[in-house]
């Protein structure tokens, strides 16, 4: 394909070397990490049931960690803040003893190779370092969401097989206090789980039941120098196991390995972000969203960067976002929507309340970047990059997204991006048949790169394959739809099980992008809306604050969007959207309620009261 620019011809150049010689372009990527033995080969087998690195012997710890003493040990590897802007610094020489301190405890708890390590925290510095340790032996790590249901949460625990699970006794959030160890407590009382030792991180108080099973780690941590030799593994052996957002319905296991997961991950950063050893790279994020092992436990270390763990919710206070960026001077954000859209309603104080020269680049993940917050951030912050990257559980390196660390290329809004060298997405019709720019259809990949997860227990590959593979023959689908434009960006439009058949087919975001640029809206969300003869759209939406809802706005508003070619059946207000733990909007719950359909699984919907203001304002 022809370039109309010239960072882009150079992103597409990359892109068809890796096309053309896989092999070759991550033998290369692989020379990221220290390995104690070479792999023999680079592939074997064919997606999804190949194998990456194959012989290769590497430890995750060791390459977060110990490869940085002889000349990082004093840099700081962390540092930990909170919503009061209390705070600490860790180095990588901390890092290291804190490690190895909380691998020797894992040790004595049994915990060995192959065995799984279950985490329940808010981001606190030893949440990284029992990330880290469950590593350094060779065990598989699993990080759950503070807030998950004790059902949910005891399945997970089951499904995971956990026999070792590290908590804090507390955690903080928007001002709120939440009590973690009680919580564990009630659902291990009350349900049954392979746990058998609850190794339990004390926050200042000790105001909690100690049961038999527990173990407080401050009683059992050592005091002086431990090591622990890291623990070689081959590079396919499991290293975590995610659990995918739930939003389009029951959530999947999915395991990624520890070899080809490790360099996917590092070579998608590099290519976006082209970190920088002065770097300062703030995730906003929970624990149990991918997104912040992915950048705590399994980059910013790896590529001895210097990171920030934030505890709480950033949107607690209006300068927080600012005070933190300047107390630390954290050059990049990597966030999702949600966020952005939180700093777009608590105003202009949200990015002006500090000094933010530090900040060149703000990394959007998770859902379509939101237009208008798009739009608000570039007004404020004309200096800093705002980039997306479009990747899912199952393939955690970008299918779409800017690979600025390869070259400065415009950020097209409503995109995911361009083409992301290494990967290959295809937008095809219903019958598997490649489209045309601008058409658009199903997007499909050809995961030619070691970030495609399998699915946990599923040994011979069926569930993955009856999964992902059997919609387009010879494709790994991702269940979203969109369409590609005449540069090779790609616009996600929404999940295919969300199009609305109103006419033509349409995107929920196609709708939504244009609904959110209304002056008196802050948030809306599209689905389809069963009526007669066919398909109706109905529209969602969360007012701005101060606007009353009104029938001259619900009429203003349809107005509005008929100007932009779309019919709008039905206009709702309601206070809050359905959000997942990871902040998507659970369009299938409003679809159904307006259908006065079973809503199915909520498992991670993050706050189930949201549920009785939409049926009632839905069932009319
Ligand atoms: P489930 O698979 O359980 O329904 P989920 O798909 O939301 O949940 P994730 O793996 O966390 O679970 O999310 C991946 C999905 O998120 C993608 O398939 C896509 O729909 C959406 N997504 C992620 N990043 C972007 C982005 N930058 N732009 C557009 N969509 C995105
Ligand atoms: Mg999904």
């Amino acid at each position: 394909m022809e370039a109309k620019f010239y960072g882009l011809e150079k992103v597409i150049r990359e892109w068809e070397e890796a096309k053309r010689d896989p092999e070759k372009f991550w033998a290369d990527k692989s020379k990221v990490l220290t390995w104690f033995r070479r792999p023999d080969k680079i592939i074997e087998g064919q997606p999804p049931f190949e194998k990456w690195f194959v012989n290769g012997f590497l430890n995750i710890s060791y390459n977060a960690v110990d490869r940085h003493l002889p000349d990082k040990a004093e840099k700081v590897a962390f540092y930990w803040v909170n919503e009061r802007l209390e705070s600490k610094a860790i180095s990588y020489r901390d890092l290291y003893c804190e490690v190895n301190r909380a691998a020797y405890v894992l040790r004595e708890l049994g915990v060995k190779r192959g065995d799984s390590v279950s985490l329940l925290m808010p981001s606190i510095p030893e949440a990284l370092y029992f990330s880290l340790a469950a590593h350094r032996l060779g065990a598989t790590l699993v990080i759950h969401y503070v807030g998950l249901s004790a059902e949910t949460l005891s399945y997970r625990l089951n499904d995971c097989d956990s026999k070792v699970m590290v908590v804090a006794s507390k955690g903080f959030r928007n001002g709120n206090e939440i009590r973690i160890k009680d919580f564990v407590d009630k659902l291990l009382n009350e349900y049954k789980t392979p746990v058998e030792k609850l190794l339990v991180v004390k926050r200042g108080y000790d105001d909690f039941n100690v049961n038999s099973r527990d173990v407080i780690y401050e009683e059992v941590k050592p005091r002086g120098r431990v090591e622990v030799d890291p623990v070689a593994v081959e590079s396919n052996e499991t290293a975590t196991i995610y659990y995918t957002s739930g939003t389009t319905g029951r959530p999947k296991g999915l395991t990624h390995s520890n070899g080809g997961y490790l360099v996917a991950l590092n070579t998608a950063f590099k290519s976006i972000f082209s970190p920088k050893g002065d770097d300062v790279w703030w995730t906003i994020s929970e624990l149990g969203w991918p997104v912040w092992p992915m950048a705590n436990v399994y980059v910013i270390p790896v590529l001895g960067l210097t990171g920030v763990l934030f505890e709480g919710f950033v949107g607690y206070k209006s300068d927080l976002f600012s005070r933190i960026i300047e107390r630390f001077g954290v050059s990049l954000v990597w966030s999702s929507t949600t966020t952005l859209y939180t700093l777009k309603s608590l105003g202009e104080e949200s990015v002006k309340s500090g000094d933010l020269s530090s900040l060149r680049m703000i990394l959007n993940t998770g859902e379509p970047l939101n237009v208008g917050a798009w739009k608000w951030l570039r007004e404020h912050l004309p200096a800093v990059y705002i980039a997306d990257a479009y990747w899912m559980t199952e393939h955690l390196y970008p299918v779409a997204a800017t690979p600025f660390g390869i070259a400065e290329i415009p950020y097209k809004p409503g995109s995911a991006g361009s083409k992301f060298p290494g990967s290959e997405f295809i937008v095809v019709d219903d019958e598997g048949r490649p489209l045309p720019p601008k058409s658009k259809g199903y997007i499909v990949l050809r995961p030619n790169n070691p970030a495609l997860a399998k699915m946990h227990k599923d040994l011979n590959g069926e569930k993955m394959v009856k999964t992902y593979w059997s919609r387009f023959q010879g494709y790994f689908y991702t269940g979203d739809y969109g369409y590609v434009d005449e540069d090779g960006y790609l616009y996600v439009l929404g999940r295919a099980d969300d199009v609305i058949s109103s006419g033509e087919r349409i995107g929920t975001m196609e709708v939504e992008s244009v609904v959110v640029t209304h002056p008196a809206v802050a948030e809306a969300a599209a689905v389809g809306y069963k009526k007669e003869g066919g398909e109706g759209i109905l529209v969602v939406v969360v007012p701005k604050k101060g606007v009353s809802e009104s029938h001259q706005l619900e009429n203003e508003i349809k107005e509005y969007l008929r100007n932009s070619g779309y019919i709008i059946d039905r206009v709702v207000f309601v206070r809050r959207l359905p959000k997942t733990k990871s902040g998507k909007i659970m369009r299938r719950l409003l679809r159904a309620l307006a259908r006065g359909e079973e809503i199915g699984d909520v498992s991670t919907l993050d706050d189930p009261s949201v549920l009785e203001e939409l049926r009632k304002v839905l069932a009319q």
